[in-house]
């Protein structure tokens, strides 16, 4: 499976009675806290690792190239270097990729504006001039749900699984009802569960039976290369492996680094991102302008000061260029280029996701280890334990998520909301709450874990 979850009733609830709950919860509150486990934002010590960036100069960045200044306007679409690495990741043909502004956040919503304006390629008419729906798996991105309220598409909720959405009812849904045109994915590592759409679950969307003859997948890749462990990529892995040890060395050479290569800590992923090749998958099954693919650098350079990416078929490009061009002369070119020095290829962009990985692994393991070790005896508590991505989803007993978050904000930490993972913030269970663990440092993500804890079970007590 994609996620294992881990669940409760292992072990007993060992000394968590009552007063014991009650008592460490008074501790916790006298201890006045300030911590903060809302937002997926890397840690100091991960936009460290991207500080060569900020190293590249005028020499490198002044005229150069075949011709072209990037000092100056043009080049709609993005530098080609640049996106030649994020198309082998994204899984794009790179004339179908375009590398535009700082946020892929802003792509989605630029893409939604236009669609409820003018339509997309195949729509009679806007989508605002008609009921329009969008299928939101669930638990998934608070972000994307706020889109949809603001340009008033209405969200229709599909339970999230293992390996994507709950197919049977996505096509069940899709097919009767031809208001339905869109749907949210973040096939990879998705937010907040972490789930790997399998790729059964992507050629069931490609293949949709859509009553909607415009129907778009939202393709959401964020996490396209953040992985945790070893276990990915699903093509191709011991080739890319062998071509990313091959990088390492060249590294190691350049730097006069003698680290062994499989060292811990430097050892590259490998492998290609696990989502399928959502685009070819579309055409191959007859529908080619379905999905549009969103990926950026935010959680790979500098969150902000990156760079966004979207990739579609050649007709969805062309009309996003079309609308695009009256918005910008074009993109931030300079930093584009230092992106394109600083990772060199894809494999550089791998090796770089290992680094990363080396920082954030040690906080995944912390919370998976204070979740079983004070969640392990409580019925009802389950939690997700990804493979990559920034977030840890938990599960606790229905009708204690908002309590929770209510209670550990009055101890000093601060969660995301409840409901937050639901479309109008409506989590029929009360019992979803999204985990950030990669921006605390380790001793506070300790202490705040603990708490966190102590807050559900007291929680759940209240509730027994
Ligand atoms: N998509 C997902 C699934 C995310 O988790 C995030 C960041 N939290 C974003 C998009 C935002 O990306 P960007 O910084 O490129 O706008």
């Amino acid at each position: 499976t994609a996620t294992t979850r881990t669940t409760g009733a292992a072990r007993p609830a060992a000394a968590a009675t009552a007063e014991r709950v009650r008592a460490d919860y008074a501790a916790l509150k006298a201890r006045g806290l300030a911590l903060d486990l809302t937002r997926g934002k890397p840690s100091p010590a991960q936009l460290d690792l991207s500080t060569g960036l900020l190293d590249i100069g005028a020499a490198e960045l002044g005229p150069a190239g075949a011709g072209a200044d990037h000092r100056n306007y043009g080049g709609l679409t993005g530098l080609p270097e640049l996106r030649a690495i994020f198309a082998e990741v994204l899984r794009v043909p790179v004339e179908q990729l375009l590398a535009v502004g700082n946020s892929s956040l802003a792509l989605m919503h630029d893409t939604l504006v236009h669609a409820v304006l003018f339509g997309v390629p195949g729509s009679a008419r806007p989508w605002g001039a008609e009921r329009t729906a969008v299928l939101c798996p669930v638990p998934g991105y608070d972000r994307h749900f706020a889109l949809c309220e603001k340009f008033g598409l209405e969200m229709i909720p599909v339970p999230m699984r293992d390996d994507g959405p709950d197919m049977d009812e996505v096509e069940r849904l899709a097919a009767a009802d031809p208001g339905i045109r869109a749907i949210w994915c973040v096939p990879t590592y998705s937010n907040p569960t972490g789930a790997v759409y399998g790729p059964e679950t992507a050629r069931r969307l490609a293949a949709l039976p859509a009553a909607a003859p415009d129907f778009r997948i939202l393709w959401d890749d964020a996490y396209a290369v953040h992985h945790l462990t070893d276990e990915h990529g699903e093509h191709g892995e011991h080739e890319q492996h062998e071509r990313d040890e091959q990088h390492e060395q060249h590294e190691r050479d350049e730097h006069g680094d003698h680290t062994p290569p499989g060292a811990p800590g430097t050892t590259p992923p490998g492998g290609a991102a696990p989502a399928p090749g959502i685009l070819a998958l579309c055409a191959e099954h007859g529908h080619p302008d379905r999905a549009f693919v969103y990926g950026s650098t935010s959680k790979i350079t500098f969150a902000g000061a990156g760079v966004a990416f979207l990739g579609s078929s050649p007709a969805n490009v062309e009309w996003l260029t079309g609308h695009l061009s009256r918005r910008t002369i074009g993109p931030d070119k300079l930093n584009q280029l230092r992106h394109a020095r600083f990772l060199r290829d894809a494999a550089g962009l791998r090796a770089h996701m290992a680094r990363h990985r080396a920082l954030l692994r040690p906080r995944f393991d912390l919370v998976e280890r204070v979740l079983r070790e004070r969640l392990g005896g409580l019925d009802g508590a389950t939690w997700s334990r990804p493979r990559g991505g920034y977030f840890v989803s938990l599960d606790v007993p229905d009708g204690c998520a908002r309590r929770t978050v209510e209670l550990a904000a009055e101890a000093g930490i601060r969660l995301t909301p409840a409901g937050a993972t639901f479309p109008y913030g409506r989590d029929p269970r009360d019992r979803n709450i999204r985990i950030a663990p990669t921006y605390p440092a380790l001793d506070e993500l300790e202490t705040a874990m603990e708490g966190l804890a102590v807050c559900v079970l007291l929680a759940a007590l209240e509730r027994s």
